[in-house]
């Protein structure tokens, strides 16, 4: 079985993307308790490097480790352990809310913009990232900005997500590369 609920919402998205296959390197940002991690590896993937503030029990053949992925040692310490660029950079980080509106979408909205700038610096050409985000506020401007470096960006919703529920996922596919 899988380890979370969100490991479901992953297959549904992938089921339609066929993102995840073996031979390809993979980045899982915010992995705890693990299951897009168990849905890459199902599917074949065995480069595959995660991060969580909590630490994962292991998932072999995965690489996982608790660090906090805005510190800016974080990033390039993963992609020494891919052993080069990735084809695919997921993210299903969310921080803790602390109940404060403005602050909670603050904090919401920085997590993934930081996510959204390790894609495009790290990314392989053609390359896609899948990111948890929530409608309204300044989403559609992070939308606008990965619609510059990916030929396709989609906002989708899958069923395990719940209705009630403001979030959503953006998939963005074909990156454009670095100038
Ligand atoms: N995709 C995971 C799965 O299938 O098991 C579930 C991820 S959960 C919805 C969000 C995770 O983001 C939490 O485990 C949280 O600790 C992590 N997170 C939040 N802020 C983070 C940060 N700054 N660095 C690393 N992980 C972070």
């Amino acid at each position: 079985g899988y380890r979370s609920r969100a490991a479901y919402k992953l297959t549904e998205l992938d089921d339609r993307l066929h993102l995840l296959k073996p031979g390809i390197r993979v980045i899982d940002l915010g992995a705890a308790p693990g299951g897009w991690t168990q849905v890459s590896v199902e599917r074949g993937v065995t480069n595959i490097v995660g991060v969580d503030l909590l630490p994962v029990d292991p998932i072999s053949p995965a690489q996982i480790i608790e660090m906090d992925f805005t510190d800016p040692e974080c990033g390039p310490l993963l992609i020494r352990m891919l052993g080069g660029a990735p084809d695919v950079v997921l993210s299903d980080m969310a921080p803790n809310t602390v109940g404060h509106r403005k602050t909670d979408h603050l904090r919401i909205m920085g997590l993934i913009e930081i996510g959204v700038d390790f894609a495009i610096s790290v990314l392989k050409p053609g390359g896609s990232f899948i990111a948890k985000a929530f409608q309204g506020g300044e989403t559609s401007l992070v939308i606008a900005n990965l619609k510059h470096h990916f030929t396709e960006v989609k906002n989708m919703k899958p069923k395990a997500s719940r209705a009630d529920s403001s979030e959503t996922y953006l998939v963005a596919t074909g990156f454009k590369g670095r100038k």
